[in-house]
């Protein structure tokens, strides 16, 4: 009930002035029907649309307007209601009356235009939230996966150059057994920032599960991937976590593959990549591998 305590007010104040006029309606003149059925029902309608407002609108600026409105919008259209009645002689009031119903309804579009915003706000952050992965914050594997496809189709389509590199931390289950999980989870955002850091704007960077990670490199050519591959297995060197004993250094592998004219599917490049990046972990880690 507390939180009607506004409409309320508004009807009791209603109500009240209707009680305490009523001594002043001119008996002589008859009652306008159709103007207290049309201004009457009309204010009824807003005065129910200040109190659905208080049970359905949470977010604070809407509430204001929206409540702003419909009160300037019921003050108006009483007004027509009681002038129907014959309560009051309201000549002089009609400027203001004009002018409350424009007021109500300004607020109440502007209540509208920022409730859509609000929206579409909201809709854009949980798409944000649902594509990014929860530790890092890089991309996740399932908007990867729909990324990759689309670039995929779309450098076959106009015959461009597209890269793709994986990339696996290396003895990582080391690093989490000899310091735990606090500071494996640690190694891994700081990888990502690193890695985040080095990529131009517009490379595709994604966490692909557990310590391995994935790159898309657009209009890159496998000998230039190599060399980006080599930039970040470089730059990962100078990243150390501080712990309470000695800092953590760690190594990483990375596959590198391009598209090649006769790839049929995006796993295709994923596959390629993997098997260069076990050919790095085969050949003592700490490498960049083409295939
Ligand atoms: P290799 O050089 O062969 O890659 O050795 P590795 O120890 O890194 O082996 P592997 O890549 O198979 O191990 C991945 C480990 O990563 C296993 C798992 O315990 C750990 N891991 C996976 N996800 C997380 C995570 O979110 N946080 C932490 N701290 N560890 C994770
Ligand atoms: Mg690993």
């Amino acid at each position: 009930m507390k939180k009607y305590w506004y409409p309320l007010f508004m009807l009791m104040a209603s109500v009240i002035y209707l009680l305490l006029e009523a001594n002043l309606i001119e008996m002589h003149k008859e009652v306008n029907s159709f103007g207290l059925a049309i201004y009457g029902s009309m204010s009824l309608i807003m005065l129910i649309s200040l109190f659905v407002v208080q049970k359905i609108v949470s977010i604070k600026e809407v509430y204001f307007y929206l409540s702003a409105g419909f009160s300037f919008a019921y003050i108006s259209l009483f007004i027509r209601t009681v002038e129907a009645i014959h309560i009051y002689p309201l000549e002089k009031v009609y400027v203001f009356e004009d002018l409350f119903r424009l007021v109500g309804f300004g607020f109440v579009v502007a209540a509208i235009i920022k409730w859509i915003k609000h929206d579409e706000d909201i809709k854009k952050e949980l798409l944000a939230l649902a594509s990014i992965d929860d530790l890092t914050g890089v991309m996740n594997r399932r908007v990867f996966d729909m990324e990759l496809k689309r670039d995929f189709a779309n450098a076959k389509r106009y015959n461009k150059p597209l890269s793709l590199i994986t990339i696996d931390l290396d003895k990582f289950k080391d690093i989490n057994d000899k310091h735990g999980h606090f500071f494996g989870d640690l190694v891994l955002k700081m990888f990502a920032k690193e890695v985040s850091a080095t990529l131009r704007e517009g490379d595709i960077f994604s966490r692909w599960g557990g310590d391995e990670f994935c790159i898309i490199l657009h209009e890159t050519s496998g000998k230039n991937a190599m060399k980006v591959a080599e930039k970040i297995r470089f730059a990962v060197k100078n990243i150390h976590v501080k712990t309470d004993s000695e800092p953590i250094y760690f190594t990483i592998s990375l596959g590198v593959t391009e598209l090649h004219t006769d790839d049929s599917d995006p796993m295709v490049l994923i596959d390629r990549a993997d098997k260069a990046l076990y050919q790095a972990k085969d050949a003592g880690r700490d490498k960049s591998v083409p295939h």
